[in-house]
């Protein structure tokens, strides 16, 4: 089976986007908040069957983890209340496409984060999205601010709250921030890459794993520039008194293969622990044209995979389902097997 662990509902219906942009029009200008939207199945599905179902089944990928636009959070826009509504409209949605397809999508949450509010805030919606809907992870921003850097680390105690429910709960988090509060730092191609490396070395100057021995991350996009500096980050742990990375990731924390290239994947599979690798593709997302050097899609990761030379079946085999298991547990239940 391949499972891709990285896929956002880029294809929603139109009216999610309407209904975000006038909510938060109506809260910079003191207006009444729209109406929430509502979608028919039949609505729902007509984004998906031409759209990821389609590339899913041209590229071999059998089911997505699936979850709200990241660039559409936007945890920096409006206050934690309203931060709180489009979550959940955000995460019921995911789970009506779960329903409906089930075979093929397992549903993530969005968390309702806000600047300044603490994070213990996000455990009621984390509880109600794994054990109502179904859910077996979450995207934790590690920048609510958008981009300004404003609040604490990921690594901060005011953090522990919601990590004791994903340690009780047993479900990940992917490390995601959402757009960028700048045109200066475009939000795909600098912030996100931007925030996967910064949560990294938040990573390597904590103890948290100490304190959570089976809290894991998904640091995703290849791990921003993490997997590139290795020899920097390795040569840092060691000016620092940390333990070696390679120790310190092993059960805590974890890279997609998002980064678009074949040099890139080689990279990455070859710097860090193949247990620590999980496949993903990100579409449809950051990327979507298709490499005129090749005539394949950019986001087609599985193609640079199964090209990889140094993996053994097995390594392959643990990249494409096997780590994914391991790092969602309950994505055995989720699919049934
Ligand atoms: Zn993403």
């Amino acid at each position: 089976m391949i499972i891709d662990c990285h896929g956002h509902y880029t294809t929603a219906p139109l009216k999610l986007r309407e209904f975000r942009k006038a909510q938060v029009a109506a809260f910079d200008k003191g207006g009444m908040e729209p109406d929430e939207p509502t979608f028919s199945d039949d609505e729902v599905r007509e984004t998906l069957v031409d759209a990821q179902l389609k590339l899913q089944k041209e590229r071999g990928t059998d089911v997505t983890i699936f979850s709200p636009i990241a660039g559409l959070m936007g945890h920096h826009l409006g206050d934690e209340a309203m931060s709180g509504r489009w979550s959940r409209l955000s995460n019921n949605l995911i789970h009506q496409v779960c329903r409906l397809f089930p075979e093929s999508f397992v549903g993530v949450c969005q968390l309702p984060q806000s600047p300044g509010a603490p994070a213990s805030n996000c455990v009621a919606e984390l509880e109600r999205c794994v054990t109502e809907l179904g859910f077996i992870g979450c995207n934790l921003n590690p920048d609510p601010s958008g981009g300004h850097w404003q609040g604490p680390a990921l690594t901060d105690r005011s953090f522990y709250p919601l990590y004791e429910k994903m340690v009780e709960l047993d479900v990940p988090a992917m490390v995601h921030v959402s757009s960028s509060c700048t045109d200066a730092v475009h939000h795909t191609g600098a912030h996100y890459l931007a925030g996967d490396t910064i949560a990294f070395m938040q990573f390597l100057q904590s103890d948290i794993f100490k304190d959570f021995p089976t809290l894991r991350f998904i640091i995703p996009h290849g791990g921003g520039a993490v997997p590139y500096h290795w020899g920097r980050y390795r040569g840092l742990a060691y000016d620092l008194k940390r333990p070696p990375l390679a120790e310190m990731i092993r059960n805590n924390v974890f890279f997609d293969t998002c980064v678009y290239h074949y040099p890139g994947v080689e990279l990455l599979t070859s710097v860090i622990p193949v247990d620590n690798v999980l496949f993903a593709s990100e579409m449809i997302g950051a990327v979507r044209c298709v490499d005129p050097d090749t005539g394949h899609y950019f986001d087609d990761t599985k193609r640079y995979v199964d090209q990889l030379k140094h993996l053994s079946d097995e390594d392959r085999s643990k990249i494409f389902e096997g780590n994914a298991r391991k790092v969602f547990p309950r994505l055995n239940k989720a699919l049934g097997h």
